[in-house]
């Protein structure tokens, strides 16, 4: 997989432009991904010197990346003809829902469970709330028993 990641907030805490204290796990994390086989793009709107100093505060830790700020190595702004990104993962802090702590990251990334932090909220939410349910818990539930097996009557 292609893996896009963010580095402020993500990998080291939010200090914009200094490098925040790290995040627990986040380097172990993607050294592991790394050598699962996934190739990692390091997303972030650092530019020059701030960006170099992200790239080698990785680097000492044995995380390379594939790509940085693009697509693959090599690729020229001027042929791409969107700027988004194409990855098939993103990790970013501004994530709907946040940033999961890496431990989850990685489980998540592992077992394909991308929607484990959304099924949990929904369990709390349904079990504290006393509101008529919103559509979109209605369909979590749904979806949640036909992945558990049981078939729709
Ligand atoms: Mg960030």
């Amino acid at each position: 997989m292609i893996i896009a990641v963010d580095f402020d907030g993500t990998i080291v805490e939010h200090e914009y432009p200094r490098i925040g204290a790290p995040i627990p796990f986040a380097t172990d994390t993607l050294l592991q991904l790394q050598r699962d086989g996934h190739q990692l793009i390091l997303w972030t709107v650092r530019e020059g010197e701030l960006l170099q100093e992200a790239v080698d505060y990785c680097r000492g830790f044995g995380v390379d990346f594939y790509a940085i700020n693009q697509s693959f190595p090599g690729e020229r702004p001027e042929e791409k003809p969107s700027r988004k990104l194409t990855a098939d993962l993103f990790i970013d802090d501004r994530n709907l829902g946040g940033l999961p702590d890496w431990g989850q990251i990685y489980h998540m990334i592992k077992h394909d469970r991308m929607f484990e932090p959304f099924d949990s909220s929904v369990m709390l939410m349904s079990r504290n709330n006393n509101r008529s349910k919103n559509i979109f818990l209605i369909i979590g539930e749904a979806i949640d028993r036909i992945k558990n097996g049981e078939a729709a009557r």
